[in-house]
């Protein structure tokens, strides 16, 4: 009898002990980096040692990936013509399998296009039609002569990694917070990561922006575990003329910045780059050439936000997605 008082008792106080286990505090932190503002919500980084290595990090890659700083290694790049930088390797490989991937919807050698058009410096213009010719011809990846230490670019060809960057900065601030054994949720500008589950067990909860309110969602994607959620849409940088509106996101075929049925496109995936330079494709390409490439992918889903205020979305989000009617493409 004593003895099952005594077990009873240790049984008592293991179970006490594990209900009295705290969850990770989280911790939230503010950055303005890439041109952005970014959100960090980290859990366990009491001594806020992790937040500050990844703001370190992404500072770092803003130092090498900015197009518009004369000091970057990718400015040296596009003045120079050659680079044997780590880091804008890995990123024309992933531009590469995505161009081709997307049907050259993707393609970081849009830069001059951004700037005839005036998108690096606010003073925007619609070019005329010889500017514009005259401009895409130093627009294709064919122009781009990757090797396996370097890059060397054909003259006047200039890079931009602007629908890349953030993407892969995420993928690297993912795999510095798993080394720490960390969890959390990033927002880098239009591109959530989340990391791992939330210590409380609930979903990650996402909301896709209103076009017209950047104060409001269209739609909530509740999320488990380690995933990419990108945006990109008309309605990040623009300008009006006459009352059309001029993107930021450019058609590579015709240099000029999409407009089209769509508002925005979100993609959700395991990783951030991909994520992020599928959106910008999407956006490009369309719903219906965007729909195709879902059917022969299986890496990614995906949102579609058009014009009229329709939303459609794809399978694998049905259940994850609320807060507006939307129709669901199925395989
Ligand atoms: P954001 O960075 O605003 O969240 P995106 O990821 O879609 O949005 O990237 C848009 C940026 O990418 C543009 O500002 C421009 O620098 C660059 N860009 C525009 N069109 C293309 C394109 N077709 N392919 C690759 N990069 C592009
Ligand atoms: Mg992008």
């Amino acid at each position: 009898m004593k003895r099952i008082c005594s077990l009873l008792l240790a049984l008592a106080i293991l179970l006490s002990l594990c209900a009295c286990k705290k969850l990770p505090e989280s911790s939230e932190s503010i950055l303005y980096a890439m041109d952005t503002q970014m959100d960090f919500r980290l859990y366990g980084d009491d001594d806020g040692a992790a937040a500050q290595s990844l703001g370190d990090l992404i500072a770092g890659l803003e130092l090498e990936l900015s197009a518009t700083d004369n000091r970057s290694d990718l400015s040296m790049l596009n003045r120079l013509g050659s680079s044997t930088n780590a880091d804008i390797l890995a990123l024309l490989r992933a531009a590469q399998t995505l161009s081709a991937r997307t049907d050259g919807a993707l393609d970081p050698t849009i830069y001059p296009l951004v700037k005839l058009w005036g998108f690096t410096a606010d003073a925007y213009r619609i070019p005329r039609e010889e500017e514009l010719e005259s401009t895409l011809k130093l627009v294709g990846l064919s122009r781009v002569h990757l090797y396996d230490d370097h890059v060397e670019l054909d003259e006047d060809t200039m890079l931009d990694f602007g629908a890349l960057a953030k993407g892969y900065a995420a993928d690297l601030c993912r795999a510095e917070l798993e080394k720490r054994q960390l969890t959390g949720i990033l927002s880098l500008g239009g591109n959530i990561q989340t990391v791992g589950e939330k210590p409380d067990k609930t979903p990650w909860t996402i909301g896709v922006q209103d076009p017209d309110d950047p104060a409001a969602y269209v739609v909530t994607l509740a999320v488990e575990g380690t995933r990419a959620v990108v945006t990109s849409g008309d309605y990040q940088r623009y300008f009006e003329y006459d009352g059309t509106r001029y993107c930021h996101i450019f058609d590579p075929a015709t240099g000029c910045p999409v407009q089209g049925e769509l508002r925005s496109v979100t993609v959700v995936a395991e990783s951030g780059l991909l994520a992020d330079g599928l959106s910008t494709a999407l956006f490009v390409m369309g719903y219906d050439k965007g729909e195709a490439l879902w059917r022969e992918s299986d890496d990614f889903e995906c949102i579609w936000l058009f014009s009229d205020g329709s939303v459609r979305l794809t399978q694998g989000l049905e259940q994850a997605a609320s807060g507006c009617a939307f129709t669901v493409v199925r395989r």
